[in-house]
């Protein structure tokens, strides 16, 4: 039924009952606007059940990112609404806030001191991947224009990086040599990097977190290996560490772990602000080393909005909240805020990863030491377990929990993993629940008639 025909059972709506309005006895119109208003709190009643049907973040171990913030933050956000990040003249003070950001990031990852940092948000990682790939690429082109040679076949060198590098390779037209995993490793080895760079190589992406692994990839040996393949062959090849997550880990938890811009070859580094930066979603960052590694030609000066401002970003008009959230979460936690978050989502993913290994069925790929709060395992024996961990995911998740499993990239697919991120908000009470769920779920399927082999349903996997 159009909800027009409703129009006049709508009236005084606002004072009865929201689940006894017209709206609430209709199925919603999805495929046309309706031709009339309603009332604000009855729509708001009826979306937000539906919104009901969509995981329940708190459970939510697959993601990374931020599902729990402070009552400063949904205000400031709410606050913010009408903030235009690219209107630099209309909010200068956003603008001023932005800039500040990037010089405390620059700071966080020892870029070299007494500059303003070069560098810009975004809105995650991915679009700071492509600012940071297509600053290596343009480099990349002047160089080797300098040198008269050809320019028509870029290559990006790394190991198993997320999705949005091999849209950057997509997109802009760069072959991405994805390094295969070697047996027991949980991410690009260093001496493996000799056989995939060449004359041709923009750059190689090292990864502060691996995505399917949650560990770091040794930056530092990856840079000595770099040094020695330039020694011998004279390819300058520069380094950008994707941080998506480890960006915002490293520095208070690793603090020894050099992987930043103490090394010299590391041109740029990407975080996401909404990830271990705490920010609530639609944030991420870019850093340069100095402002030299950002080519000009990349860098629009937009004037018709009253001003003289240089951008470089993939978006027009975006949100400045997240941004606003992202500083005032650096001046109300502090460092050693931060520290504290990051050391008890740690602990607790060393007491999920004891308790895992008690278990039995179990082989931890990752333990949550040295690397990301996080743990990941694989089953000891997939033929002889009684069931795969596809089958544990979906199981965990009627009990609402949402674990991923998911096969390992090349050359590795044959193991799958499962996948438990600990973040703010994710307490070790929470965990101690899911591990007895875990436990229950175990002894279910392993008492189970061992299932015919179908078509796996998979769970979903998205960072
Ligand atoms: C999450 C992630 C990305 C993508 O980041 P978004 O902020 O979601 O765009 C890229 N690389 C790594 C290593 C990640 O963990």
């Amino acid at each position: 039924m159009a909800l027009h025909e409703t129009k006049d059972v709508h009236a005084g709506d606002a004072d009865t009952d929201v689940f006894a309005s017209a709206l609430s006895g209709e199925i919603l119109p999805k495929y046309r606007i309706p031709e009339e208003h309603a009332p604000s709190d009855v729509v708001y009643s009826l979306l937000r059940n539906e919104l009901l049907l969509d995981g329940n973040a708190a459970q939510n171990l697959a993601t990374f990112c931020t599902t729990w913030s402070d009552e400063g933050v949904h205000r400031l956000m709410n606050e913010c609404l009408d903030k235009n990040m690219i209107d630099k003249d209309e909010y200068p003070q956003t603008a001023e806030i932005e800039a500040r950001c990037v010089n405390i990031l620059a700071d966080l990852w020892h870029a070299p001191p007494g500059v303003a940092g070069t560098g810009c948000s975004t809105t995650g990682s991915s679009e700071a991947a492509m600012l940071g790939g297509l600053a290596l690429k343009w480099r990349w082109r002047e160089r080797r224009r300098a040198e008269g040679k050809p320019t028509d076949r870029p290559n990006l060198v790394c190991g198993p990086v997320q999705i949005c590098w091999e849209k950057f390779g997509r997109y802009f037209d760069v072959e991405i040599r994805q390094i295969p995993l070697e047996p027991d490793a949980t991410g690009l080895r260093p001496h493996q990097l000799a056989a995939y760079v060449d004359e041709n190589t923009i750059g190689v992406v090292a990864i502060l977190g691996v995505t399917y692994t949650c560990d770091y990839e040794p930056v530092a040996d990856i840079a000595a290996a770099l040094d020695r393949i330039q020694a011998e062959h004279g390819w300058d090849v520069p380094v950008h560490v994707d941080a998506a997550s480890g960006g915002f880990v490293a520095p208070f938890l690793h603090p020894d772990v050099v992987w930043d811009f103490r090394l010299p070859r590391v041109a740029s580094v990407n975080t996401s602000g909404h990830k271990y930066g705490l920010a609530p979603l639609g944030v991420g960052w870019i850093v340069w080393r100095t402002a030299d590694l950002l080519p000009a030609d990349l860098v629009f000066n937009v004037d018709y909005l009253g001003g003289d401002m240089p951008t470089f970003a993939l978006n027009f008009s975006r949100p400045g909240g997240e941004v606003i959230a992202q500083y005032y979460l650096f001046l109300r936690l502090g460092r050693a805020g931060y520290r504290r978050v990051q050391q008890a989502c740690a602990e607790t993913a060393r007491y999920l990863a004891g308790r895992i290994a008690d278990l039995g069925p179990f082989t931890l790929l990752y333990d949550g030491r040295g690397a990301l709060p996080a743990v990941s395992y694989t089953l000891t024996d997939p033929a002889g377990a009684g069931f795969s961990l596809y089958d544990l995911s979906d199981r965990l998740r009627m009990r609402g929990w949402q674990v991923p499993s998911y096969p390992l990239p090349a050359d590795r697919e044959e193991t799958v993993v499962q996948r438990v991120l600990i973040r703010h908000g994710v307490t070790r009470d929470q965990i101690a629940l899911l591990v007895a769920d875990l436990r229950r779920a175990v002894e279910h399927l392993a008492a189970q008639p061992r299932p015919v082999p179908t078509g796996e349903s998979r769970s979903g996997f998205h960072h």
